[in-house]
């Protein structure tokens, strides 16, 4: 938010987990109690269940690995996920399947039948401890379960955009003979909240015919299973079309995980300017932005606010430090005279409360006709002024984040989603 203050190098004494002590209750006392705040949608609510899984983790696959063939050949062309139910529930039965003759072939595979589901648990997306480190180029020392070192990449890069996965959860018979499966196809991976199974490909050009043939009898016998054939220098491209990346986890080394990717902080931008434009339908409200680390959220914001009268400002303060003056300084004044206007303050991200209990004091002797604040992201937990906070866009757990906007030491504001910084960084 501040421009002097927008990071940790900035403000050394402001740690995490240090919550201030009794400096902060006392200036806490003298502020006002919290309102209820506006419909919030908070990370967790948004994301996957994840006692509804079963708690397979990963690295206990708990049975054999079946051998797989790793080459492919054609590109996968990403589709859209289809909202339907769980392949899993629509399964035809072995027993009614014609018999398919494949030459005789027995596949290595051909002991799979239609195996109970395997399930990497994953913990959900705002745990405040980062999960499996992502942390460099990948490494030839593959660790269980997985086969390959593509594999293991890709897992990395889902666990660094938060996107649940399961390895290797379930097979599709390919081929019966009396009855029992002689074939069958395991896909890497399942991705539960895209609906959408992927088979890693190495390119091992021998294998390619064979590859080629499983996808093609895994598409005509279960045409519901929404599968993709994915070479290493597709992943990004992917997941950038389902609004995560573009990032690969190696580009950005001080980066822990993605907390928030862009098209959660889309949707609820928008949701937050439908809000806005509802309350504010026969007014014309100021939208005032505290720099710097507001720019992406007010861009996005104003342009979702149908009401076309809003005018906007923009302020620059010192954050709030402790330092015993108690002040925030003012680095750049509003622009604007808002006497008797309804404001709407609009924050990057409401910490202890303390700068924007001042920023509102100070909006406040202004005289506007109303006031409410607006602020992206509400890491209530560290909270010690009780500021009311009227429209939340997120709440997140105590760490420290950068991107849309948020800076550490002026980088990262560029990056299109909201990422948790690695600890080590931090003073
Ligand atoms: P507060 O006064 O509420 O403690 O926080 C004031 C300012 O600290 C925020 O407006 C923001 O500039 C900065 N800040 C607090 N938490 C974070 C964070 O997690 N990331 C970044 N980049 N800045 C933060």
């Amino acid at each position: 938010m501040a421009s002097t203050g927008n990071g940790i190098g900035a403000k050394p004494k402001r740690r995490r987990g240090s919550r201030g002590g009794r400096r902060h209750k006392k200036a806490a006392a003298a502020i006002a109690e919290p309102q209820a705040a506006e419909p919030i949608a908070p990370v967790e609510e948004q994301q996957p269940d994840p006692q509804a899984k079963p708690t397979r983790r990963r690295g206990s696959r708990g049975g054999q690995r079946h051998k797989k063939t790793t080459a492919a050949t054609d590109k996968a062309e990403p589709q859209a996920a289809e909202p339907t139910t769980p392949v899993e529930e629509q399964q035809p039965e072995p027993q009614t399947k014609p018999k398919r003759q494949r030459g005789g072939q027995r596949s290595k595979k051909a002991t799979a039948d239609a195996r109970p589901s395997r399930v990497t648990a994953r913990p959900p997306l705002t745990t405040t401890r980062a999960r499996t480190p992502v942390t460099g180029a990948p490494t030839e020392d593959v660790p269980a379960p997985f086969a390959h070192p593509a594999e293991y990449e890709f897992a990395r890069i889902l666990d660094f955009y938060g996107i649940t996965w399961q390895y290797e959860p379930r097979s599709f018979p390919l081929r019966w003979e009396h009855g029992h499966v002689a074939e069958a196809f395991t896909p890497d991976f399942y991705l539960p909240d895209l609906n959408m199974y992927i088979e890693i490909t190495t390119l091992k050009t021998g294998l390619t015919a064979e590859k080629n043939r499983k996808m093609r009898l895994l598409k005509q016998l279960h045409p519901e299973v929404n599968i993709k054939l994915l070479k290493k220098r597709d992943y990004l491209r992917l997941l950038a079309k389902y609004g995560y990346g573009p990032l690969a986890p190696e580009q950005v080394p001080e980066i822990d995980r993605v907390l928030i990717p862009v098209t959660k902080l889309q949707r609820r931008v928008g949701e937050l300017g439908a809000l806005i434009s509802h309350d504010y339908a026969d007014k014309e409200p100021v939208l005032i932005g505290i720099l710097r680390g507001v720019i992406c959220f007010m861009s996005d914001l104003m342009r979702s606010i149908s009401i076309p009268a809003a005018a906007v400002d923009f302020m620059s303060v010192s954050s709030y430090e402790g330092n015993g003056s108690g002040a925030v300084r003012i680095l750049k004044d509003l622009d604007e005279n808002i006497k008797g206007r309804d404001v709407i303050l609009v924050e990057d991200i409401v910490d202890t409360g303390m700068t924007l209990n001042h920023i509102i004091e100070y909006l406040q002797s202004k005289r506007p006709a109303s006031l409410k604040v607006c602020t992206l992201l509400d890491k209530q937990v560290r909270r010690i002024a009780n500021v009311p906070l009227d429209y939340i866009g997120f709440e997140i757990p105590d760490e420290f984040v950068v991107g849309y906007g948020l800076d550490f030491r002026q980088r990262f504001r560029n990056l299109p989603f909201i990422a948790v910084l690695k600890h080590d960084l931090l003073p």
